[in-house]
């Protein structure tokens, strides 16, 4: 059988072979019939590794189908058995660790580290969903009338689906599939274009867990494959995480067609240091949390907001300082802090943002621009970019950027940095550094965002809290894994039953109450 591992080993650099990728329905890789295909680049070298399929309507179609056949087994298969495989797939995925984050790196251009991190977050909410017997409990109220107890139980919703976007092509997958899936679920696949080889492994993986072929099936595809989704009446729910015109796109259509959707979209992520904060501290983690995996995280750190001059000037200097060192360079190299950017489209914009940004006379500290990697002259790279002085009417201010710039915006108190913040038309994450807990307490409480760090500069929540930010990073009212997962990818059944059967009342024509 064809397999992503067999297929890919040692291209890389070959710059002759391009690999067809396939689709996987039904157990199976299946090619691509549409005629269509999108390029997969090695961002490292600017060189394009394979071709994928990009899947018409009608491929949609019959991978649904599929799906819909093998979710009816899947579904009366008992909780903790569904459990076992994703146990097995935990294993398998520990196994391939390594492989899998050589090959996430090469398509994606974050380093390997970084990739074995995105693989470790997505195995943590799998581990999170093997919980399945206890989370899909339902309740019981005993006793809510004569002979009467009412009790909820949770049932799968059916096929659902998951849009995913390229810059954790191995953990939002699995946020999705994992929890979709432990609750008895079939689910379709559609994964960035850019990076699906890690998707296809782990489709793989999860057949050689167990998983009963169709129960999992991934297609490849652009707007075409995600609108026969939307469109298509079998599909009962949509998860979409990606940038935020398209998150309110997938929302408003699946709405429409009456499905249940959560759509994650895009970020601007401040930073606020207040004076009392340990500067250095501060700077180690803005440049962290700003220039890593090229600035290409929803929670990456975008707006340092210290408060006042004196902090402003101090952290300014620091971080001035630190991006001179920062290591760029290919993804796969030792030693390297961050790695390319994902296309050379995506150079071009920030670049755009970069220029935008000097013109609207915002303070440059350090130019990225014209980066040359040396031996990967074609290479989709950018280096670190810092501005100082940027003021919140400024498009790089106001904009996802979406690349290695961090901008530091000043703030003069504490209320200001508060509402700038607040009034961002973003709130996906954000940060506060100090040693004054009555501030942080204070911030916590009032702040308008939905994931909030205190001196933690990336805080994204472990698998058992949720996932999800507020404002114009989502749509829809539950979160990623945690327990909102469990009810997402579930619906709720409540029955109300008397026993013994012989009691008898007679016809009553009034609403039932507790009176
Ligand atoms: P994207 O919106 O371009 O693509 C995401 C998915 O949507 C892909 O599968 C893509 O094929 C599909 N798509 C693209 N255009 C479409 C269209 N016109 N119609 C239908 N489907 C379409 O996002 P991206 O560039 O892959 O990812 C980066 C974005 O994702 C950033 O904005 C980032 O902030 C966001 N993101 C958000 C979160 C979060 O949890 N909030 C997490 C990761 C990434």
């Amino acid at each position: 059988m064809y397999s992503v591992r067999g297929a890919d080993e040692g291209t890389r650099g070959m710059g002759t072979m391009t690999r067809e990728l396939t689709h996987f329905v039904g157990g199976k890789h299946i090619t691509g019939t549409s005629g269509r295909f999108s390029d997969v680049f090695d961002p490292s070298t600017g060189e394009v590794q394979a071709r994928v399929p990009l899947a018409s309507t009608d491929e949609v179609r019959a991978a649904i189908a599929n799906a819909a056949a093998a979710q009816v087994g899947w579904a009366e298969t008992n909780p903790q058995k569904r459990g076992r495989v994703l146990t097995r797939f935990i294993d398998l995925v520990a196994k391939d660790t390594d492989y899998l984050a050589r090959l996430l790196s090469s398509e994606h251009g974050k380093t390997v580290e970084d990739a074995k991190g995105d693989i470790q977050r997505g195995i943590e909410v799998v581990e999170f969903s093997v919980a399945a017997p206890h989370l899909l409990k339902g309740e019981y109220s005993t006793s809510a009338g004569t002979g009467i107890d009412v009790y909820s139980l949770r049932q799968p919703l059916g096929v659902v689906a998951g849009i995913t976007p390229f810059n954790f092509p191995a953990m939002i997958p699995l946020w999705q599939a994992g929890p979709a899936l432990a609750c008895g679920n079939a689910f379709i696949l559609k994964p960035s274009e850019r990076d699906p080889s890690v998707p296809l492994r782990l489709a793989e993986l999860f057949l050689e867990a167990g998983l009963p072929e169709g129960v999992l099936n991934v297609i490849n595809g652009d707007k075409e494959a995600v609108d026969a989704i939307l469109h298509d009446d079998t599909i009962q729910a949509v998860g979409f995480v990606g940038s935020t015109p398209i998150a309110q796109y997938i929302y408003a259509t699946a709405a429409a067609e009456g499905k249940r959707a959560q759509c994650f979209g895009g970020a601007k992520n401040h930073m606020i240091v207040m004076p009392d904060a340990d500067l250095d501290q501060a700077a180690d983690a803005l440049i962290g949390a700003g220039y890593g995996s090229a600035g290409e995280r929803c929670m990456a750190i975008s707006v340092a907001v210290p408060v006042g001059k004196e902090t402003g000037d101090a952290l300014a200097a620091k971080l001035a300082e630190r991006v001179q060192h920062l290591n760029v360079g290919a993804s796969l190299d030792e030693g390297v802090d961050y790695g390319p950017l994902i296309t050379r489209d995506a150079v071009n914009r920030v670049t755009d943002y970069i220029a935008g940004a000097v013109d609207s006379g915002a303070e440059m500290l350090a130019d990225g621009r014209g980066l040359v990697v040396p031996g990967h002259e074609n290479g989709f790279y950018l280096g670190p970019t810092l501005f100082d002085h940027v003021t919140t009417d400024m498009a790089i201010y106001r904009e996802e950027v979406f690349g290695p710039v961090l901008v530091i915006a000043r703030a003069d108190d504490y209320e200001e940095a508060l509402a700038m913040a607040t009034d961002h038309e973003y709130g996906n994450g954000v940060a506060i550094f100090t040693r004054d807990g009555d501030t942080a307490r204070d911030f916590v409480h009032r702040v308008q965002v939905g994931m909030i760090g205190v001196n933690v500069p990336i805080p994204v929540p472990i698998a058992y809290h949720t996932f999800g930010g507020w404002k114009k990073s989502v749509f829809g009212d539950l979160n990623q894994h945690g327990p909102d997962a469990f009810r997402f990818y579930t619906k709720t059944k409540t029955v109300t039953s008397r026993w013994p059967s012989g009691i008898r009342e007679g016809a009553s024509f009034v609403m039932p109450t507790m009176k």
